[in-house]
């Protein structure tokens, strides 16, 4: 979770403004700023006010501020010193030092930061000054234990909505659910669909776009964001992404992330607590994604890996992923081998046949079927007359004809209440002949849906067909010079959907010319139907 400032500009600021001081609020920005930038904090917003009052009540911003404190938004709040938050009287202190402490936000100063999760930060415990840790506490867990159970019953717990819902009254008894909003409900759906299936580019060819391309293109289409910027953080579009609130659960106990400094650098860590604790059940509220594109979604950032994983191993293995055993299906293993330079692939799996092989050859064998298989794609696609490149045509035509249908029933159902209207038709006929003709309406636009669908499932093969050949031949003429095995594992990766590998010999070590005695079946990564 992010940071963001609080600037407040008081009645005393403003007096020293008249005495030639600098302008309170960008001299406390770049403090604070600086602060951040020490402390390798993500500041993602920064909230003025330029108000003479001192009470909350007759500060809207700041208003706004603990709102989002109490829904747990901010990691914490940065200010130059605690009375910009609150000074007024103790109610006001107390109001904001309930809203932290419940949401364990920190409130960070340039001299300190305060963190109610520390539990030996008294200070913290004195700023509010009239509750004891006990109370504290006892409140913190029973409005937890409150929630949790509320959660257990499908209901919404957080005080306020994820992006694309509203927060309802359920209908009888206590607490809340969720009910879509209408302007948030088709960028969610926009953006699952951007991320899954890709969004078509000038050249025809879809592009899938990953957290920060959706992010960056909701920005450009000047879409608020779900904190009401005018600027998407493609972390909120990475949480949108996971969050299976969409598809109608509701979760309890799932930490989002904890982020941890290395090396200076802030890094992010998941953090998935053990499944006891986790709970996702069916929400009182409606899906706006089918559980089929969520899952989807999850595979795609399992394949592409998690963004937040810290360390990042070097890959060795170009052909991870990517090989798998013939025998028994299972991924082929890394082998390396101290006394030799040349690094193997092997078959775990306990009892397999299967016998292990260096990975150079490996790679070789692929690399030459790949060409040899694009050659003969080329060919058989240039001979294919272009009707015959897909289907396209045909379906076009009859999706044509099928709206010129539907017109022509359209016009002869107004036609029908013409002729009820002249007397032409009693109210019997009119109703037996009008219902005839919306039976047919119904069918004729579930076939133009169909047909609709088609043509752009054949618009996507036949892209993806086009597109599949300059990869290969890329790949082909680059890939020995590739620097590292990553490189090569991303490339093959793009045109593989797998290759199987099945070697039933072992070679002894004269007969060097057998090692490569295997079979390898390639699957490139064809247009799926
Ligand atoms: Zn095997």
């Amino acid at each position: 979770m992010p940071y963001c400032l609080y600037l407040r500009k008081s009645r005393a600021d403003i007096d020293a403004e008249a005495n030639g001081e600098m302008e309170t609020l960008a001299r406390h920005e770049k403090i604070l700023l600086d602060l951040a930038k020490r402390m390798h904090l993500d500041v993602t917003e920064i909230y003025r006010e330029v108000v003479s009052g001192e009470t909350i009540s007759s500060r809207p911003v700041v208003q706004h501020l603990l709102t989002e404190v109490e829904n747990e938004m901010w990691d914490g709040v940065l200010v130059v010193e605690i009375e910009r938050l609150a000074r007024g009287d103790t109610i006001d202190q107390g109001i904001v030092s309930r809203a932290f402490k419940f949401s364990n936000t920190k409130i960070i100063t340039p001299l300190k930061t305060y963190d109610p999760n520390n539990e030996y930060d008294e200070e913290y415990f004195e700023f509010g000054l009239f509750m004891s840790r006990r109370e504290y506490k006892t409140i913190r867990r029973r409005l937890t234990q409150g929630r949790m159970s509320s959660a257990k019953e499908g209901k919404h717990t957080g005080s306020k909505a994820p992006y694309g819902y509203d927060r309802i009254h359920v209908e009888s008894g206590k607490g809340y659910t969720l009910s879509p909003n209408e302007k948030e409900t088709p960028i969610v759906k926009m953006i699952f669909d951007w991320f899954v299936n890709g969004q078509l580019q000038e050249d025809g060819s879809y592009r899938k776009l990953g957290a920060h391309a959706i992010a960056h293109r909701l920005t450009n289409l000047s879409i608020d964001s779900p904190t009401g910027n005018p600027t998407w953080n493609p972390r909120s579009v990475y949480w949108i992404l996971h969050n299976p609130v969409y598809t109608g659960k509701i979760r309890w106990g799932y930490k989002k992330d904890k982020k941890i400094i290395v090396d200076g650098a802030v890094k992010r860590t998941r953090i998935i607590p053990p499944e006891e604790e986790q709970i996702l059940v069916e929400g009182l509220h409606p899906a706006i994604i089918s559980d089929e594109i969520f899952n989807q979604a999850q595979e795609l950032f399992l394949r592409r890996g998690n963004p937040s994983v810290v360390i990042e191993k070097e890959l060795k293995n170009p052909l991870a992923g990517v090989v798998v055993c013939g025998i028994c299906g299972r991924p082929l293993r890394y082998r390396s081998n101290a006394n030799r330079r040349d690094f193997g692939v092997e078959c775990r799996t306990y009892g397999c046949p299967c016998k292990g092989s260096y990975i150079y050859i490996v790679e070789k064998r692929i690399i030459d079927a790949l060409r040899d298989w694009v050659n003969e794609y080329k060919l058989s696609w240039d001979d294919m007359p272009r009707e015959m490149h897909s289907l396209l045509i045909v379906k076009e035509q009859a999706y044509n004809a099928a709206i010129k249908e539907l017109n022509t029933l359209t016009k002869q159902l107004d036609k029908t209440h013409d002729l009820l209207e002249q007397g032409i038709y009693d109210t019997e006929t009119f109703l037996i002949r009008s219902k005839s003709l919306s039976e047919k309406i119904a069918e004729s636009e579930k076939n133009i849906a169909k047909l609709s669908a088609d043509i752009n499932n054949e618009k996507l093969r036949e892209n993806n067909r086009k597109n599949l050949i300059p990869k290969v031949e890329n790949l082909i003429d680059i890939y020995w010079q590739l620097p590292n095995a990553s490189a090569k594992n991303d490339m093959l990766k793009e045109v593989l959907e797998k290759v199987e590998y099945t070697k039933l010999h072992t070679v002894g070590r004269s007969k060097t010319k057998k090692l490569d005695d295997f079979d390898l079946v390639l699957y490139p990564k064809l247009p799926r139907t």
